[in-house]
């Protein structure tokens, strides 16, 4: 490999991050001027990418104005309208029976909510709600160099055995295998790395630096949210820390399909390896009150719950901003564990570096891949990412094996955009699509339930609801306000911020489906950025419906005063008298409560009227036991193509069931082993170095 200068991010630690230049097409641009003169900012622009599918994919010739036009006989656009007209007509779509008025209500609803509750210098004061955690302690990051290249109008090409797209929770695995299995490691990603000096992030601009398009990614009818980390160290930089291995019922059924790996010691070897080295366990946990009145409610209800072991090394970690990326450095996510044993191995990496496509040579008469090309953008003189003077550079890293650990949404973009055409691509995305239910709790001192360890306990009562292992688990809510308040139902301006007032009384907790329908992911035809198509179905609704009843009855048994669904125009389930309650023992039988979950019932969960979001995706490079089945074979590489695997979570071959990232870390490790072994002439990892 060519000597590049490393550049140490010991230099950038005093550097500010900034605010990254979101890209929008100029159409979209011109179309948007209205929503960015109100709210301003990158956010709003990178929302605006919702608003336009919610709109454009509905009907060829919307426009705000049209739709305006038509529903106030006004020809006055939207932004130019008074506030109280605006208001209104916010309020009458949210209700019409036209579906592109409904989707376009709740996308301004939540792009407004979300960039308000970002950008508002007073709602953390007035909710009392600190910058940084007050339970967290400054942590000492590692060390990380990475590969920096001069200016040049030629690609500059690198050589080397293995590079690895994504820096996620599979591709860091795979690094650290392939390390310290003795081989040249390349690992890249197009996020940047943020020490824990940056962290935990502000609630703004972590959906710049951390999360893909700046935070959501909207299904094309706007039916689900869908949220990706896009960091170094990928969504194991911002996740929640539960850390489940995969169950005994997904594992049998994926090698019922053919894969008997699933079912051998050899894939529980994987499951424990990885957690070992993220230290998982439950023994520090301290549950926070949102996870003790979810595991208390269940305990009262009789229903079935445990302890989430959540991968903190051994230590308590009771911060609640994991979300915002670890500012302690306890989280053992990729960036703390796998890519540092991997640095220590001999690997470099590379940030700010977008994969375009996978490069094939024909050898022997074999499509094979020989490398993957791509653009990289230094950072500023000042360490930052928004400067202008940046490099950019093509590259091409030559390699004997290439990964593809690019997550869900991307790993199979990169594949097409590749010319790979195995019909399989993009499809069966399965999500685990989440519905919320939130309660108040009055009473002083306020509960703040932003604070404390976020998820750490699960309820799998519901989870085999089909017979089939489908149905539904009972989870926390991160309560970071940005994260908590855009989904809570608006029901006008004031309504709404009444309700966020409440949040230093609130707890919020999601039904997690294990879902049996698939969607697919596929290239905007604009920009070629990802397009999700997916609708949560008649049949997962139902089990989800089945979970929001029971955390409704969690909070009634747990003394609620108000529970909210979060289903427009559904109205709150408001208790009248606590006392009387409790003295005559009914319990959630309270005839009231009822008749209330009775109306939940019969309203639905029919989106986009409730919302619906979703963190983990899964399977659009399904593994399988044949080519017209799946991408990949089951040792993860691609079908059809030497050379050439995928690692990550799109690979599993159908909903983990489970919070996902043990199980990718699991498949990415038996996934590289064999490779490494495989690239070291049959020799385990380990035996190398000794022989
Ligand atoms: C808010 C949130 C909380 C979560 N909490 C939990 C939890 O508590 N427990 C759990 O088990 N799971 C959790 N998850 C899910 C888990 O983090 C993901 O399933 C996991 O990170 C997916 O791993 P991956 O390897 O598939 O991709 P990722 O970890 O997403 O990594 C993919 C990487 O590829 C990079 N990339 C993409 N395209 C390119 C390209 N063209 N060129 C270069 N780089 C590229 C991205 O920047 C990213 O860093 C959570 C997810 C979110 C969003």
């Amino acid at each position: 490999m060519p000597l590049l200068s490393r550049l140490s991010t010991r230099g950038y630690r005093q550097a500010q991050s900034r605010s990254c230049r979101s890209h929008i097409c100029e159409r979209t641009r011109a179309r948007y001027q209205a929503s960015r003169s109100f709210c301003g900012g990158p956010l709003v622009i990178t929302l605006g990418r919702m608003l336009r599918k919610g709109l454009g994919s509905s009907c060829l010739l919307w426009t705000p104005e049209l739709a305006v036009s038509l529903t106030t006989g006004s020809t006055t656009s939207f932004h130019l309208q008074p506030v109280n007209v605006r208001h209104q007509i916010l309020l009458n779509w949210a209700k019409s029976y036209l579906s592109p008025l409904r989707q376009s209500a709740k996308a301004l609803e939540q792009l407004v909510a979300s960039v308000w509750v970002k950008t508002s210098p007073t709602i953390g004061p007035i909710l009392g709600f600190p910058r940084v955690p007050i339970h967290g302690k400054p942590g000492k990051g590692f060390d990380y160099s990475f590969l920096q290249f001069p200016p040049g109008p030629e690609p500059e090409i690198v050589e080397t055995d293995v590079v690895i797209v994504g820096s996620g929770c599979g591709g860091g695995v795979c690094a650290k295998n392939l390390a310290e299995a003795g081989h040249r490691v390349i690992v890249v990603d197009k996020a940047y790395h943020w020490g824990p000096e940056h962290l935990p992030m502000t609630e703004r601009d972590s959906g710049i630096h951390l999360f893909a398009n700046g935070g959501i990614e909207s299904a094309d009818d706007s039916s689900i949210s869908v949220i990706a980390g896009q960091a170094w160290g990928g969504g194991g930089t911002i996740n929640w820390s539960a850390s489940l291995q995969t169950q005994g019922y997904v594992r049998k059924e994926w090698a019922d399909q053919g894969m008997p790996f699933f079912t051998s010691s050899a894939f529980q070897d994987s499951l424990d390896r990885v957690c070992h080295r993220m230290g998982v366990s439950t023994e520090f946990v301290e549950q926070n009150i949102n996870n003790s009145t979810l595991s208390e409610g269940a305990r009262k209800l009789g229903y079935s719950y445990k302890m989430v072991p959540q991968n903190t090394g051994g230590n308590k970690h009771y911060c609640g901003y994991c979300t915002l990326g670890c500012g302690a450095a306890e989280k053992q996510g990729p960036v703390v564990s796998f890519l540092p044993d991997a640095e220590n191995s001999g690997a470099h990496f590379i940030e700010g570096f977008e994969a375009q496509n996978v490069i094939f040579e024909n050898i022997e008469g074999k499509k094979t891949a020989t490398g993957v090309k791509g653009r990289w953008i230094s950072r500023d003189s000042s360490g930052g990412v928004s400067g202008t003077d940046r490099t950019t550079r093509e590259v091409i890293i030559k390699a004997k094996r290439i990964f593809v650990s690019a997550g869900t949404l991307q790993s199979p973009l990169l594949l097409q955009r590749s010319g790979l055409v195995n019909h399989q691509i993009g499809r069966n995305l399965h999500l685990h699509p989440v519905v919320l239910l939130s309660a108040i709790y009055p009473g002083q001192p306020p509960i703040n339930p932003w604070e404390g360890a976020i998820l750490t306990t699960v309820v799998d009562e519901f989870q085999n609801l089909d017979g089939q292992g489908h149905g539904a688990k009972l989870e926390c809510m991160t309560m970071l306000p940005s994260w908590v308040l855009p989904f809570q139902i608006w029901g006008g301006a004031l309504d709404w911020k009444l309700l966020c007032s409440k949040l230093p009384y609130m707890t919020s907790h999601i039904v997690l489906v294990r879902d049996r329908e698939s969607g697919r992911v596929h290239p905007d035809p604009v920009d070629g950025k990802c397009r999700i198509a997916y609708t949560p179905s008649a049949f997962d609704k139902r089990h989800a419906m089945e979970g929001l009843l029971a955390l409704a009855r969690i909070a009634y048994i747990q003394g609620a005063k108000e529970i909210f669904t979060t289903t427009i125009g559904f109205p709150p389930f408001i208790r009248s008298d606590d006392a009387a309650l409790k003295e005559n023992g009914d319990g959630i039988n309270d005839p009231t409560f009822q008749s209330w979950l009775a109306e939940v019932r019969k309203a639905g969960l029919n989106p986009p009227a409730t919302g619906w979001g979703s963190a983990h995706q899964m399977g659009t490079c399904r593994m399988a036991a044949s080519p017209k089945a799946g991408v990949v074979d089951p040792k993860g590489k691609v079908w059809g193509v030497d050379c050439l695997y995928v690692a990550d979570a799109s690979v599993f071959p159908s909903a983990s069931g489970v919070n996902p990232m043990v199980t990718n870390m699991a498949i990415s490790d038996w996934i590289s082993r064999g490779v490494a072994k495989d690239l070291s002439g049959g020799a385990d990892i380990g035996e190398r170095a000794r022989l």
